[in-house]
């Protein structure tokens, strides 16, 4: 007969004090369901859809089939951070065609375009998001001017219904894939270690890092994989929605400076800063070091490191390229941002300087 070891005593549990707001966003999930988007459409009783579709996703067509004289307009200009004249005209096209409602098909750059219209009109979005950005879940928009970008919060953005169909990211570019995966991560470290955290926001991102880590590196070998396609958009779920609760913060505002200045892509910018500024807030010794251990190791920001550098993707900002006489600037806007560890100039130029030259994570 063998005898068994006693269970270790379970670690002490604090629960912290907290706030929870739900907010009202319906999601529907699954391989094939962009079949359902004009049904989500006649569920909120719209009759004039504006289509805000990226022509390199799959599905616009279908949509336009779907959608039916439902479809009063098509619109296929999209264009990264949001340039602030395309959303006047897509503003004033949509007001033209007296439309009431906007299904926008895409990643991040699509949302957003439908968020900035649907910041002056307030009109409903059903979103069919097809990277990994999340932007789908929050109510936060963002739109770019004279190289400087522009971020606010509005109820009205909020997607009212989101889409997700796995079956969309198939076709996905590995280059495009890997870093939208990292800006998902990236909403969950926000999530994290946001003042506005709560116990659900802690969970989804804690599951949403769970399953990234586990589904990205199976694309690498299989791009069309379809369970490692739903991980990753399962995992752009609860981190969109961690994110729309919980907040951004200084990660988030780096990011935003280097792609509204530079013109940078937002995904590429999150998944070469993450480690460092993971490694940053990592020093104190945080409670989420160890509930994540079990998927990025003991130092989560050299385990977000090495998982970038096994799935190929850059991991320094020259690549991407910043150049050193940007990074001054870019940390000057950044600095003061609400973050765990408080940020001066110095502290951020010298963490951007050893994300530009290919140096790995360290606090300081
Ligand atoms: P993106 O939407 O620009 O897409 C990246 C590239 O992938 C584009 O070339 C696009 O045409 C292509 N693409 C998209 N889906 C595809 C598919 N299924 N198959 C093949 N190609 C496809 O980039 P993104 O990273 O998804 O979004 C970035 C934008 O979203 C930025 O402007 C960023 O600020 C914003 N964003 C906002 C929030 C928010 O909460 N407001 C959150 C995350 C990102």
């Amino acid at each position: 007969m063998t005898t068994q070891s006693p269970a270790p005593p379970a670690p002490p549990v604090r629960i912290d004090p907290f706030d929870y707001e739900a907010r009202p966003v319906r999601v529907v999930f699954g391989p094939g369901r962009i079949t359902e988007v004009a049904a989500e459409a006649d569920r909120l009783g719209l009759r004039r859809v504006m289509l805000i579709a990226d022509s390199r996703a799959p599905g616009g067509d279908a949509l336009v089939a779907a959608l039916g004289e439902r479809l009063a307009l098509r619109w296929d200009e999209i264009a990264q951070h949001v340039p602030i004249e395309l959303a006047e005209r897509a503003r004033k096209a949509a007001v033209a065609d007296e439309v009431d409602g906007l299904v926008s098909l895409g990643g991040g750059s699509a949302t957003g375009l439908a968020k900035a219209i649907a910041l002056d009109t307030g009109l409903p979005i059903v979103a069919v998001p097809t990277t990994y950005a999340g932007s789908e879940l929050t109510p936060v928009y963002g739109m770019t001017g004279e190289q400087r970008k522009r971020t606010g919060t509005d109820e009205r953005v909020r997607p009212a219904v989101v889409v997700y169909d796995p079956e969309l990211t198939l076709g996905l570019p590995p280059e495009v894939t890997g870093p939208s995966a990292f800006n998902a991560i990236a909403h969950c470290f926000a999530a994290l270690w946001s003042p506005k955290r709560d116990p659900l926001t802690s969970a989804c991102a804690v599951d949403a890092i769970r399953t990234i880590t586990a589904s990205l590196p199976t694309l690498v070998d299989d791009p069309a994989d379809l369970q490692a396609r739903a991980g990753l958009q399962y995992g752009a779920f609860l981190a969109g929605t961690a994110l729309g609760r919980a907040g951004t913060g200084l990660q988030h505002k780096i990011c935003h400076e280097l792609g509204g200045r530079l013109n940078l892509s937002h995904a590429d910018t999150h998944a070469v800063v993450l480690p460092h500024v993971v490694a940053l807030n990592t020093a104190p010794g945080p409670d989420w070091v160890a509930r994540l251990e079990p998927f990025l190791g003991a130092d989560p920001s050299r385990g977000l490191w090495e998982l970038a550098r096994g799935c190929g993707l850059a991991t320094d900002l020259a690549q991407l390229g910043a150049h050193r006489e940007h990074l001054h600037a870019v940390a000057e806007a950044a600095a003061g941002t609400a973050n765990p560890v408080p940020v001066d100039v110095p502290t951020i130029e010298a963490l951007l300087g050893r994300a530009l030259g290919h140096e790995p994570p360290r606090a300081s």
